[in-house]
């Protein structure tokens, strides 16, 4: 992953300019008094698939005191439904960065993600390392996925992308470059799939925003210790007074239509989920240093 971070680097470099971040400073007014809310929205555009978060994106994205709340992995049945309640009582805004084989097993799900106002990205097909496999296979993973989306719920998917465990290498970023699809990385990680336990990832959230100031959370809506620690998570971040950052895209995806999952049958689909889950377990037990996290 260091070797990608370097590549990284540079493309960011090469792009840097060329990043233009509009924000409308319109509070949500129509939000109960006392709740969470959204202080802003921020139309982002993904010309030239720019990062956002750490290590590369533009720090200034977020204003002091600015957060993303983004869920990473879903959308599941139980877990997605109760983050998305404790969403609305405090009448907030989150980013979905959805796996395309949840969105084809739970399509219902998603539609309700989309139907209270939330941001859809994508997260691949299977939740494989994309750092290792062909660039054809890569793609058919992202592309499937944005295709996946629009079909359950046409033209909500924005050109939002966030790598499993936040593997990269050149080719699948200058890829997203040439496609125009925001790369999001994270400034904040809730640890929440290492810990399952409400408490240490409300801990692990404040302390990363204490230390930061700012930035983008990640979570992942398909645990249950997320949704029990989001209702307490929310009240800690209004009390400590940051303010929430709702994005959306300027421009649409330009998608590229009927892309075929990389498993196109209903074993295949088990197996990859069977497969993706295998990795989570494994990525999760290995001994990694504390620089090189994974997600
Ligand atoms: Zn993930």
């Amino acid at each position: 992953m260091q070797m990608a971070r370097k590549f990284g680097v540079i493309a960011w470099g090469a792009i840097a300019a060329a990043i233009i971040v509009t924000s409308s400073a319109r509070a949500e007014d129509t939000c109960p008094a006392g709740t969470l809310g959204v202080s802003r929205t921020a139309e982002v555009d993904t010309t030239g698939g720019p990062w956002f978060g750490e290590p590369y994106g533009n720090r200034d994205f977020l204003a002091p005191g600015e957060i993303v709340l983004t869920f990473d992995d879903g959308p599941s049945p139980n877990d997605t439904r109760a983050i998305l309640a404790a969403l609305a009582k405090e009448c907030t805004k989150a980013t979905f960065f959805v796996v395309g084989s949840m969105v084809a097993d739970h399509p219902e799900v998603l539609k309700e993600v989309v139907a209270q106002g939330h941001t859809i990205g994508t997260h691949t097909w299977s939740h494989p390392n994309l750092a290792i496999m062909s660039i054809s296979r890569a793609t058919q993973e992202i592309e499937s996925t944005f295709d996946e989306v629009q079909k359950v719920s046409p033209g909500t998917v924005a050109p939002f992308f966030r790598y499993p465990y936040l593997s990269s290498n050149k080719t699948t970023v200058d890829y997203l470059h040439s496609r125009n699809i925001g790369q999001f990385a994270i400034d904040v990680d809730s640890l929440d799939w290492r810990f399952h336990n409400p408490k240490d990832v409300i801990r692990k959230v404040m302390g990363g925003l204490k230390s930061r100031g700012r930035g983008i959370i990640l979570m992942h809506d398909i645990h249950k210790s997320t949704a029990d620690a989001l209702p307490e998570l929310l009240a800690q971040i209004k009390a400590a007074g940051f303010k929430v950052v709702n994005l959306k895209p300027k421009s649409q995806v330009q998608l590229i239509a009927d892309v075929t999952p990389p498993a196109t049958h209903a074993t295949g689909v088990r197996l990859a989920a069977q497969k993706f889950k295998h990795q989570r377990t494994a990525m999760r037990t290995r001994k990694t240093p504390a620089a090189d996290p994974i997600w």
